[in-house]
């Protein structure tokens, strides 16, 4: 099949920037050095961007997980602008076919079934879906935000000012022009550019799928690290309306982070969360799923069969019972007529109910590795 015409700016764009991002920042480094403000710029400019994309094109606009005041939108388009990743309309647009299309390869505009090149790059090169780079027919909602707009009319001018602007600006207030355009400026648009860019091409190959395997998209810790929390995106692509990517308090995400912190100055609102007890359920279906291909591929006997299920059975009707005891203690703390004996034996109860979940989770995990490895065995 003939290949769709090459588009000369963005290949032009991306090879030159890449080509000298790689050669003139180490050049100038060795030859002249870089000062400590160089470095805090260069940071301080990752995390604008970087977060800019994440809590403001994804979350904020993209999936509408929360809801923001319009100076901190301002401050993400002005970002946006800045990381050169088009506009946030556009961008949008691109990614909610990403979600409703995933893999399928024709229709997904960065389908990680096409190969690592294609998803992390390649997408941008040619013109692949002409047909609908003007058709934001997906993106009515945002079409009536006056930011996103604004961002979309003056993206071109707004990408130039700020990133000749921004470092050339840092670079009079703290010395150092060049060192200043080459690491706020350059190598930061690089780096910036392929982190994000490893959201499509990375966390759709490298990592673990806990909570869904319908689609190629991947849980990964390091990528977390790269992509200020991105990088939970089996999590992502199964509960995408949820403001979180990284669940556990322990999850590297900044954005998260971020987002929480807008909300308790009041500055984000509607957060919206994922109940546990789904996520719970996602998960325990996963492994189930999991573990009953390998047995069935392996020919295990009806009796291993027969134990997972009943075992998941028990599971489910384990998780339901607590998330239902654990709704009422809820409901109990806030309405405080109810009679201290009655509180305290609910309690009880729970506490119960909790150590019992807890216990079968436990058993599950175990039973789902033991059967796995009985096959290996035999
Ligand atoms: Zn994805
Ligand atoms: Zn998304």
């Amino acid at each position: 099949m003939k290949k769709p015409p090459i588009i000369w700016l963005n290949t032009l764009f991306f090879s030159t920037t890449f080509l000298a991002a790689v050669t003139l920042v180490p050049w100038y480094g060795f030859t002249y050095g870089y000062s400590t403000a160089n470095w805090i710029a260069f940071i301080a400019c990752m995390f604008y961007c970087g977060l800019s994309i994440t809590a403001g094109y994804h979350r904020l606009w993209a999936h509408k997980t929360y809801e923001t005041h319009p100076v901190i939108e301002f401050i993400f388009a002005i970002g946006g602008a800045f990381s050169i990743q088009n506009s946030a309309l556009h961008w949008s647009s691109d990614h909610r076919i990403h979600h409703g299309k995933v893999d399928d390869p024709e229709k997904d505009p960065y389908a990680a079934t096409r190969g690592f090149w294609y998803s992390h790059i390649g997408w941008m090169l040619r013109e692949y879906q002409a047909h609908r780079y003007t058709d934001y027919s997906n993106c009515r909602d945002l079409q009536k935000n006056r930011v996103v707009m604004w961002q979309h009319k003056h993206y071109l001018v707004l990408s130039i000012i700020t990133n000749f602007g921004i470092p050339l600006l840092l670079g009079l207030i703290f010395g150092n022009v060049w060192g200043m355009l080459l690491l706020a400026g350059l190598l930061r648009l690089v780096l910036s550019q392929h982190f994000t860019f490893f959201i499509n091409s990375l966390a759709h190959i490298w990592g673990s799928r806990p909570y869904t395997e319908s689609n190629t998209a991947r849980d990964n810790g390091f990528l977390a690290f790269l992509t200020y929390g991105e990088g939970y995106h089996n999590f992502h692509h199964i509960f995408a309306s949820d403001y979180r990517n990284g669940i556990q308090w322990w999850h590297y995400d900044p954005t998260k982070w971020l987002i929480k912190s807008l909300s308790l100055v009041g500055l984000a609102s509607k957060l919206r969360k994922t109940p546990q007890e789904i996520i719970e359920r996602a998960k325990a279906a996963t492994l189930m799923e999991r573990t009953k291909q390998t047995l069935l591929k392996k020919e295990a006997n009806d009796k291993q069969i027969e134990k997972l299920q009943k075992e998941y059975d028990l599971l489910l009707s384990k998780l339901q019972h607590y998330y239902k005891v654990r709704k009422r203690v809820l409901e109990m703390r806030k309405n405080k007529v109810i009679k201290q004996c009655e509180q305290s034996q609910l309690k009880k109860q729970y506490n119960e109910i909790k150590a019992a979940l807890i216990n079968q989770q436990e058993y599950w995990l175990a039973l789902n590795k033991a059967l796995i490895k009985e096959l290996a065995i035999n």
